[in-house]
């Protein structure tokens, strides 16, 4: 039996407008040897549409990995190098070599994300079909970066299960380090990767963190969510007076510290609060003129939405009301599921709550090497406003 998807009458579109995603209802019949096994899927006239790697049990029933007539293994290695030839002309080594390699769908290949970190790669899979494809994508990557010392994946989504892939983290080739020395825009970090959150760092901050560092000059800031440092280093670098961090993870706080130590910044001159954002907000009176919100994804799964909002609601309130008169905030979501004209709404209600008058100063999404497909917009996730607190 050969592998082969045909489509219902009229249910072409994706393949039409260039949709990664098949959902079940728009299959006629699905051959298939075992699930996340490539097929290549025909229209209900027996034209050739593309091939998709398939998965009965998953709510996305298939993913287009080529639209057309090419092999599947060709396209994902050429969609590899384009991905890397965008980043070739986005990032200067020197400078910054710390990138998403790969961005899933925004790249063309559904289920795969692989963040460089200096010399070293780490996947993540979400998907059986990608987990199947992995020692050819591995080899490929390889043969590109032949200097590479370590490919490692760290798989810990949630994601999975529905895939019948159990959580994965692991050394896919070469030596198993424990960490690595990275450069963003000429700040150094250590990224630690046992302890690590996602895949090590969030690269996705990255002109976010840029943009701390264009107005802290002589500012107070108070970094919330703070992670290893990220902001914080980025506001000492721009000039700050001085930086709180606060983050509830103290082994993320431990490596901040690192990271200040790294840079020239003293740590045991700067505040480090191993504390629960909502309570720390709640508890101090935040004399600070910058305020960098940055919190996990409140919204994890489409039911979280009201529960979410009220979380971004709370902390954003809060801040608002304690801050001086002409400060700056930064205010983010990473909740896929707050679109941008909801996370809007929130913080509008919580300046409304503040009874402060507050202006956008600026909007943004996720860095450049996040691209999002035109085709498929369900790749943006992460929003930010810039605000003007009086
Ligand atoms: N701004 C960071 C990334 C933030 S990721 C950077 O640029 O690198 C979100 C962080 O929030 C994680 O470090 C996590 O440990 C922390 N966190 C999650 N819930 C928290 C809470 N309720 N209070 C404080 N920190 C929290």
């Amino acid at each position: 039996m050969s592998n082969k998807a045909v489509l219902k009458k009229g249910k072409e579109k994706p393949f039409l407008q260039r949709h990664h995603w098949i959902f079940s209802g728009a299959i006629d019949s699905l051959q298939l040897d075992k699930p996340g096994s490539l097929a290549p899927v025909y229209s209900s006239g027996g034209t050739l549409l593309g091939t998709a790697y398939f998965n009965p049990s998953s709510s996305i029933i298939g993913r287009i990995v080529v639209f057309g007539g090419g092999c599947p293994l060709e396209a994902i290695k050429n969609q590899i190098d384009s991905a890397i030839s965008l980043r070739e002309q986005l990032f200067q080594e020197k400078i910054t070599n710390a990138y998403r390699l790969i961005h899933g769908e925004g790249d063309g290949i559904p289920g795969l994300i692989v963040d460089k970190y200096a010399d070293v790669l780490i996947l993540q899979v979400s998907t059986l079909g990608i987990e199947y494809l992995k020692s050819e994508i591995v080899s490929h990557l390889l043969l590109r970066f032949p200097s590479c010392r370590m490919i490692y994946e760290k798989s810990h989504l949630p994601t999975r299960k529905e895939e019948g892939l159990p959580e994965y983290e692991g050394l896919l080739k070469g030596e198993l380090l424990d960490e690595v020395l990275i450069k963003e825009n000429g700040i150094s970090y250590y990224v630690s990767f046992p302890e690590s959150q996602k895949t090590g760092f969030f690269l996705d901050q990255r002109n976010m963190r840029t943009l701390i560092r264009e107005y802290a000059q002589g500012k107070r800031v108070l970094n919330c969510f703070s992670y290893t440092g990220g902001f914080s280093l980025s506001a000492l670098t721009g000039g700050a007076i001085t930086v709180d961090s606060v983050d509830i993870s103290s082994p993320a706080l431990d490596l901040a510290k690192r990271n200040f130590a790294l840079n020239g910044f003293p740590p045991e001159k700067f505040g480090f609060y191993a504390s629960n954002v909502f309570h720390f907000l709640r508890d101090h009176p935040l004399d600070y003129e910058m305020i960098i919100l940055d919190p996990p994804a409140f919204a994890k799964r489409k039911i979280d939405i009201v529960q979410a909002c009220r979380g971004y609601k709370d902390i954003n309130r809060l801040a608002m009301q304690k801050v001086p008169s002409g400060s700056f905030l930064l205010t983010c979501s990473c909740s896929y599921h707050v679109d941008a004209t909801l996370f809007q709404k929130v913080i509008f209600q919580a300046a409304l709550e503040s009874q402060r008058k507050i202006r956008i100063l600026s909007r943004h999404l996720q860095a450049e090497d996040h691209p999002i497909n035109i085709f498929h917009p369900e790749g943006e996730y992460l929003k930010s406003l810039f605000l003007f607190v009086e």
